[in-house]
């Protein structure tokens, strides 16, 4: 191992970093490090089995893809769990589990006087409980015909005190995106942290599979016992996500653990427990044991409710904001899938207000919705469509797209396909790749990099490009 590796690796660490966000970076990659590094493969470690297994079934192409646009010779990723690796000098001693563990901020309070005094942040803190948001608590939450269960089973469970006979034990709710469950989630949270009888810990799947199990990993059975004596009420958001294994095996453990000593667990999911097809039978019944509440879509009185409830709210801040009752009307009955997009409609509307002083109008409201639509549901683009439009853009044939030439003319009508493909469709790059002639997916890589380099400083191809993708999404 070379400092040049190491460089490398800062390198590669950087185009992770672009290519994923800043989020999905440090969840997965900011522990990871460089170990060796021979005749085309690197070695990499990190703190975890569960990181390792989970790099490498999500992230092992993304990685090593990163690796070769820095270095072409690079042919393999080796990932090894840290503990097993024998530290040489060059491995920073430091613990990328320590780390973790202690990675769950919690904003305490919104700022705005609204923010509920938590009981013993420093318990959510160490636990690695998610980030609340100060303004999902119950006050906020508007009921209605189709959430009036799922309400009031919350709200029971926020205000159980220790000791109390367990009602119902998990409760578990389920409904679409958008339909309040993290809402009921962080106001369960919020509000039996205010009140301090029993410690909420309020995690999402993904928090509870990176931060939390390989916490308990590192800790002695004996530590394991002692934190979760701590929790009173143990919150787990999208469930759906929770994947692997062992993950679900740690899960199953926690929730036997915390149900057969009276602790309350309180699930979200998008889908009732007999639909998560990968979860083991004795979790799914465990699940389905307790109350199973479905919160359905939100009815049009309550879409106007929450509208008004949102303005109200936005009021404080922004004393001058007001929208005339039609516009909430034509709002409620226009946006009918989700409460985000309920939110996304009433903030298009008030930057507008704020950045041009207009009063709001039917048709500002008109066009914030059709905004709000279109990327929403986007249309499903085909590569073969994608072929077809950029040749007769460029006026080159499909198979000059799809052939090895390497002339100016057909390179970048090439580039540009491939990027169209890789931004309108879900296909992987080596599925592009290999509609694109059989390319490798390493080309498609670059070709995507170079289009999007160019895209930044050309506006003759910005514009075109954004044609392009006008045509393929409008046109039936
Ligand atoms: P989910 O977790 O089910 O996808 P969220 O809880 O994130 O949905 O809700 C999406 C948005 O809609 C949030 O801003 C939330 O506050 C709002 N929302 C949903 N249902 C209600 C409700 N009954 N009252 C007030 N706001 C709601
Ligand atoms: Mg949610």
């Amino acid at each position: 191992m070379t400092k040049t590796d190491q460089e490398r690796w800062l390198r590669v660490k950087d185009r992770l970093r672009a290519e994923l966000g800043e989020d999905v970076f440090s969840s997965w990659f900011a522990s990871m490090e460089i170990e060796a590094c021979e005749a085309g493969a690197i070695r990499q470690s990190v703190p975890t089995r569960f990181l390792k297994s989970w790099v490498q079934s999500h992230y092992a192409e993304r990685l090593l893809a990163c690796w070769q646009s820095e270095d072409k010779d690079v042919i393999r990723i080796e990932l090894v769990v840290r503990s097993a690796v024998l530290k040489t000098a060059t491995t920073k001693p430091k613990n990328g589990e320590a780390e973790v563990f202690n990675g769950g901020a919690i904003r305490h309070n919104g700022g705005d006087g609204r923010g509920i005094p938590l009981g013993d942040a420093g318990a959510h803190d160490a636990l690695g409980g998610s980030p609340l948001d100060p303004r999902l608590t119950f006050d906020n939450f508007v009921v209605g015909r189709s959430n009036t269960l799922a309400h009031a089973a919350a709200r029971q469970v926020a205000t159980a005190k220790r000791g109390d006979p367990v009602m119902f034990n998990p409760l578990y709710i389920h409904a679409g995106v958008g339909l309040g469950k993290t809402h009921l989630l962080q106001a369960i949270t919020w509000t039996g942290n205010g009140i301090g009888e029993r410690k909420v810990l309020y995690l999402t799947a993904e928090k509870f599979m990176y931060g939390f199990v390989s916490a308990l990993r590192s800790q002695t059975a004996l530590a394991f016992k002692e934190a979760l004596r701590g929790i009173g009420v143990l919150v787990i958001d999208d469930l759906q996500f929770l994947q692997g294994k062992s993950t679900q095996a740690e899960f199953c453990h926690t929730l036997n653990a915390l149900i057969d000593a009276g602790r309350q667990v309180v699930i979200a999911s998008d889908r009732p427990p007999s639909d998560l097809e990968s979860l083991d039978d004795r979790v799914r019944s465990r699940l389905a044991g307790g109350l199973v509440v479905e919160v359905g879509s939100l009815g049009e009185e309550l879409r106007l409710e929450i509208l008004k409830a949102r303005v109200s709210a936005a009021r404080a801040h922004h004393p001058g904001f007001d929208v005339p009752l039609p516009v909430l009307n034509y709002i409620a009955k226009a946006v009918t899938h989700n409460g985000r997009d309920l939110e996304g409609a009433l903030n298009q509307l008030l930057a507008q207000n704020k950045l041009t002083g207009h009063p709001i109008t039917l048709e500002m409201a008109e066009r914030a919705v059709r905004d709000l639509v279109r990327p929403m549901e986007p249309k499903r683009v085909k590569i073969e469509d994608i072929q077809r439009v950029v040749a007769r853009q460029y006026n080159v044939s499909r198979s000059d797209l799809l052939s090895s030439r390497r002339t100016a003319n057909v390179v970048r009508p090439r580039q540009v396909a491939m990027y169209l493909a890789k931004t309108l469709t879900l296909r992987s790059l080596p599925e592009i790749g290999r509609r694109f002639g059989g390319r490798d997916h390493t080309t498609v890589l670059h070709a995507v990099r170079k289009i999007e380099n160019l895209v930044g400083n050309d506006m003759a191809l910005a514009e075109e490009i954004e044609i392009l993708k006008r045509q393929l999404q409008d046109n039936p």
